[in-house]
């Protein structure tokens, strides 16, 4: 089968590699769409560090169900379903507590020590599948991860319906984020981006009228500041002037990957005298069933997301268009 593999940082192709067959507990899905996000291209960089090399890359992905291992009872050949990447090793102290996106033998598919979905077909733990609904696309399936990361954000600001949102970063995932924020009850949902074509989407496509190249630019939307700002950008400046717009009492919800090492310097006296809340939010936790739920209800426009499909030898391009910034979510599609 045709798959991309990353031999060490900066050194990729896409070749023949032998189909995976299912172990017990395993289920072997066909690769119906995957999305690339920033991650794969940090991968592709050596700059993420729990990445084993070589490793089939691509982590969010949806398909079909054609071979079933030993042991797998819940599902079978046919069925349509997404893949939840995290992978959690279960007995150490964190996993034990019923907290495993901390895990600390953390992996994942594709992304840690795992083939991923940049491959005709990926065998992965009958744990790690969900079924969607006939009506979802696998073009949406794929985007359920990043849903998912999105509602463990949420799941961590735990916001109150009528609350103000300001979200930096208008990209895929700023526009999840902004989409979440406004079926959870936002009474404002302003958005921030440098590049204009970014907001022009969000306001045209995603109805987002309030959007802005600063805080400036945005301040009269909401002069007290933002109930929540969610840093979705993963610049470590942008994170650090963020606070700036955080209302009294208010939060901020770190959501973006930063570079690991870089500082960003707050006002101390500010979050004490303004009881502010700074919140970190790492990938999946108990958020990929209710990812599926809430893209099949309606809350995402998942088609509007998908700009972009290549086959999987084009995966290249593929990668080049995303360090450019065009497009929204780019997809490769491995079995076109
Ligand atoms: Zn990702
Ligand atoms: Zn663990």
């Amino acid at each position: 089968m045709r798959a991309v593999i990353i031999e060490r940082p900066g050194e990729m192709r896409v070749d023949d590699v032998p189909a995976p067959e299912a172990r017990p507990g395993e289920v072997v899905v066909k690769v119906g769409a995957c999305g690339i996000c920033g991650t794969d291209i940090h991968i592709l960089d050596g700059e993420f560090p729990p990445t084993a090399y070589p490793i089939i890359p691509g982590h969010e992905f949806g398909g079909e169900i054609v071979a079933t291992g030993e042991g797998v009872t819940q599902f079978n050949a046919g069925d349509r379903v997404a893949v939840n990447p995290s992978l959690q090793c279960g007995y150490c102290y964190f996993c034990q507590r019923g907290q495993g996106n901390l895990c600390e033998n953390w992996n994942a598919i594709g992304v840690g020590r795992e083939p991923g979905g940049f491959a005709e077909c990926v065998a992965v733990p009958q744990t790690s599948v969900y079924a969607i609904p006939d009506a979802m696309s696998f073009a949406e399936a794929a985007l359920v991860e990043p849903i998912s990361c999105v509602v463990r954000g949420f799941h961590r600001l735990s916001p109150q319906i009528g609350e103000t949102y300001l979200i930096y970063g208008a990209g895929p995932m700023g526009l999840l984020n902004a989409q979440l924020a406004r079926y959870n009850g936002a009474s404002l949902v302003a958005l921030i981006d440098i590049n204009p074509s970014r907001l022009e989407r969000a306001r045209t496509e995603f109805g987002f009228d309030v959007v802005g190249a600063s805080l400036d630019e945005l301040r009269p939307h909401a002069p007290r500041g933002f109930d929540n700002v969610i840093e979705a950008t993963g610049v470590t400046k942008v994170a650090e002037r963020a606070i700036d717009a955080v209302i009294r009492r208010g939060k901020l919800l770190l959501f973006g990957v930063c570079p690991p090492g870089e500082t960003a310097a707050y006002d101390a006296f500010k979050i004490y005298n303004e009881e502010i809340t700074v919140l970190g939010s790492m990938a999946v936790h108990n958020s990929f069933g209710p990812a599926v739920d809430i893209l099949a209800a309606g809350a995402v426009a998942g088609e509007k997301m998908v700009t972009h499909t290549f086959g999987i030898d084009d995966f290249e391009e593929a990668v080049a268009l995303v360090r450019k910034g065009g497009g929204l979510k780019v997809q490769v599609n491995p079995s076109a």
